[in-house]
């Protein structure tokens, strides 16, 4: 008998979640790198059309594979449907333009991944969409901005790089008021930290490049809403325009699922670690961790994440020398832009991801010179303090002799 894993634990549904099994009973999910369907007769064909059947069709609409990522992912996130994409960014895109129209009205924190700050900056006012940005710790912003009608709230928290918070059911209730969704990034989160559904949001987006692959092999997005919101609002968007993740894909990032929880409890439980040996070096002048002490929302992180996260931001002293002098002193620690790895990453944000956006946005997002986004992975935490302590070492200014 097929076992129900909505019984489960997330760690449980993560590996057994969404599993079909065709006829030859393969341990592993199946990887159905097929574009296409056949039919047992054209009355099939037929009803497969109209909807009276039950049939796969073409692989732009679903597949397989992808169908037990999506189910797998309904059941940790406790979502009532699922639609996988190519990318976060497709993710993010398609939820957005699906349910926006001319002369609707955006209101989004202003600490947005990059991608998805342009999308409501530049993207969407094309298209005659109003967009206003807040800062989202602010909650009398939330309140100006949502005092008129809108249609959509978008929000990311923790943000990057500064993972600064927003209060989840307050500025869903606000949205609700002024007659918006909100449509929540929980990639930072993750869906084992922070259950966004729970906390008042409409819908959850992910890239799944980040955590849920985690070994940075394949990319991937994840839209998680109500039944009616998926099939009515967002599967005839991706239907026709056609950000579908690819089967391969989809089955690496099955397995990567395996092992999630795994994962994000290390790399949360190094990352907290981390957080509390870079405060005590002289040369760091700040730190950022949603759930140590000094972080000014900590209490808000208490209430509504189960965890700090896989993501350390700190200030070292000396502005862009300072920092680019400790990332090159890195030995273990690599240079680059990604996060959520099982590879530990360090970010220059202000001179990489978040170059573009301008040295007046990133003032105002607190993104200073000296700051350094550090993703922590599943090495010995023990090892990463040594590479931190040797690298910020060799960064000090040399005390004058
Ligand atoms: C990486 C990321 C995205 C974009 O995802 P891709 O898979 O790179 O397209 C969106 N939001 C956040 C918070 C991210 O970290």
């Amino acid at each position: 008998m097929p076992i129900d894993p909505s019984k489960f634990r997330p760690a449980t549904r993560l590996v057994q979640g969404g599993v079909q099994r065709t006829g030859h009973g393969e341990t592993a999910e199946a990887l159905f790198l097929t574009s296409g369907y056949v039919y047992d007769s054209a009355e099939q064909a037929e009803g497969t059309f109209n909807g009276s059947v039950e049939h796969y069709q073409y692989s732009r609409f679903a597949n397989p594979t992808l169908t037990m990522l999506e189910d797998r992912l309904c059941l940790l996130e406790g979502a009532e449907a699922c639609r996988t994409t190519a990318t976060g960014m497709a993710a993010v895109n398609a939820a957005m333009l699906a349910h926006l129209k001319s002369g609707d009205r955006v209101v989004a924190s202003r600490a947005l991944f990059g991608s998805c700050h342009w999308i409501v900056s530049t993207l969407l006012p094309k298209f005659g969409i109003a967009t206003e940005f807040v800062d989202g710790a602010d909650l009398a912003q939330w309140r100006a901005a949502l005092a008129q009608p809108a249609n959509l709230v978008l929000l990311e928290t923790p943000s990057n790089p500064m993972l600064e918070l927003v209060d989840l059911p307050a500025v869903a209730d606000l949205a609700h008021r002024a007659g918006a969704i909100v449509v929540v990034d929980n990639v930072f989160a993750t869906p084992l930290l922070q259950r966004p559904l729970e906390l008042g949001a409409d819908v959850v987006v992910y890239s799944c490049t980040k955590h849920m692959d985690g070994q940075g092999r394949v990319l991937g997005g994840a839209i998680l809403s109500s039944k009616k919101w998926i099939e009515e609002t967002l599967q005839p968007f991706i239907r026709n325009t056609g950000p579908t993740l690819s089967a391969f894909n989809a089955w690496v990032l099955l397995k990567g699922l395996e092992t999630l929880a795994l994962r994000v409890d290390a790399s949360c439980r190094s990352a907290a670690s981390v957080a509390d040996f870079l405060a005590t070096q002289p040369n760091v002048s700040r730190v950022w961790y949603p759930t140590r002490s000094d972080h000014p929302q900590h209490a808000l992180a208490a209430k509504q994440m189960r965890g700090g996260g896989t993501v350390v931001t700190f200030e070292v002293a000396g502005g862009k020398d300072g920092a680019f002098a400790a990332m090159n002193g890195f030995g273990l620690i690599a240079v680059s832009n990604n996060l959520g790895d099982s590879k530990s990453l360090a970010t220059h944000p202000a001179t990489t991801t978040h170059m573009r956006v301008g040295e007046v946005e990133r003032a105002r997002l607190g993104i200073t010179d000296g700051v350094i986004r550090l993703s922590i992975g599943l090495e010995d935490v023990e090892d990463l303090k040594d590479d931190l302590r040797q690298a910020l070492a060799a960064a000090r200014p040399q005390a004058a002799a």
